[in-house]
């Protein structure tokens, strides 16, 4: 019994010793990742709730691995904050998109926007307003085609500075979402004094609509509040036919998740865009 004890402590500890030296490496590989060209985007659709159309879409990074194959975001972006390599590729991420974008427009597109993730890392570095006009200007974009997601942590945090940003990125005709609504802290009525434009409703309050009473008295009351302050609302994470249409009957204006489609790659953007997605 001692030795078998040993040996599971032992295979533990190789465990624990070989996932440290793999977060070591990844670690250490991010940084080199943006240059050796690794970051790929896919593209998710956001519809209009009612009629299905594909209004927009959100860009969604992914990194492929020369040994390790493709990697979600969930594998790196953690440690990508942490190492600081999040502000490199967040500027591919946001220079890509556009490009793509402008792209898709210049053929014929009837997409109005493309939604980019911005980690608060990124988002506090000196000089980021400037590097989103550049990315802008570079690519041909007009600023109203742009939708940036932050968090709620970022808005409440460093007030000040935050906010001038915000409001210098929407005057410049740039929308503002914040991403995850619902899981921080902000306080309803706080909702009213903040620079944003779009509250993204995530997934786990779509994910109980049906079966919880509460849950949907909150996303109702959430819909209702951001109708009334001018808000739009996306919600995240619709599966099931059934929770689009209490979305819609709640009249939720967009939504995204995979009853519509899941990410694609760029090719399959403009097919997506033509149909509208029987669900
Ligand atoms: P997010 O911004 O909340 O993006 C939505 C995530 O939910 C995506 O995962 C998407 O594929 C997934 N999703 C969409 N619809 C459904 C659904 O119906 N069911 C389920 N189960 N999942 C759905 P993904 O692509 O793995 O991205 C994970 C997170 O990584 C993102 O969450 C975002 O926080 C972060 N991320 C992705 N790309 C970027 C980026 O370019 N920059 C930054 N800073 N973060 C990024
Ligand atoms: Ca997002
Ligand atoms: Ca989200
Ligand atoms: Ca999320």
């Amino acid at each position: 019994a001692k030795g078998a004890g040993k040996g599971t402590w032992q295979r533990y500890r190789n465990d624990l010793h070989s996932a440290m030296v793999e977060r070591l490496a990844l670690r250490t590989a991010l940084h080199e990742a943006v240059d050796a060209e690794q970051f790929v985007l896919q593209y998710q659709p956001i519809v209009d709730v009612r009629t299905q159309i594909v209004v927009g879409v959100e860009s969604l990074v992914r990194w492929q691995h020369p040994d390790r194959g493709l990697l979600s975001p969930y594998h790196f972006i953690e440690l990508a904050e942490e190492n600081g390599a999040i502000v490199g590729i967040g500027e591919w991420v946001l220079r890509e998109s556009l490009r793509q974008f402008a792209q898709w427009r210049a053929a014929g597109s009837t997409l109005r926007y493309i939604s980019v993730n911005v980690s608060a890392r990124q988002f506090r570095q000196p000089g980021f307003v400037d590097k989103v006009r550049a990315a802008l200007s570079e690519s041909g974009s007009r600023p109203e085609w742009l939708l940036l997601e932050i968090t709620e942590s970022l808005v409440l945090r460093d007030a000040e500075q935050v906010w001038a940003d915000l409001e210098t990125l929407r005057a410049v005709g740039v929308r503002i979402a914040i991403d995850d609504f619902g899981t921080g802290y902000s306080s309803l009525s706080y909702l009213r004094q903040m620079p944003v434009d779009v509250l993204k409703i995530d997934k786990s309050f779509i994910d109980d609509i049906l079966a919880s009473k509460q849950q949907r008295a909150l996303v109702n009351a959430i819909v209702t509040l951001a109708r009334n302050l001018d808000l739009t609302v996306v919600a995240e994470g619709i599966e099931h036919a059934d929770q689009r249409a209490m979305l819609a009957r709640m009249g939720c204006p967009y939504g995204q998740g995979y009853l519509f489609s899941r990410p694609v790659w760029p090719d399959d953007v403009p097919a997506l865009t033509a149909a509208i997605v029987a669900g």
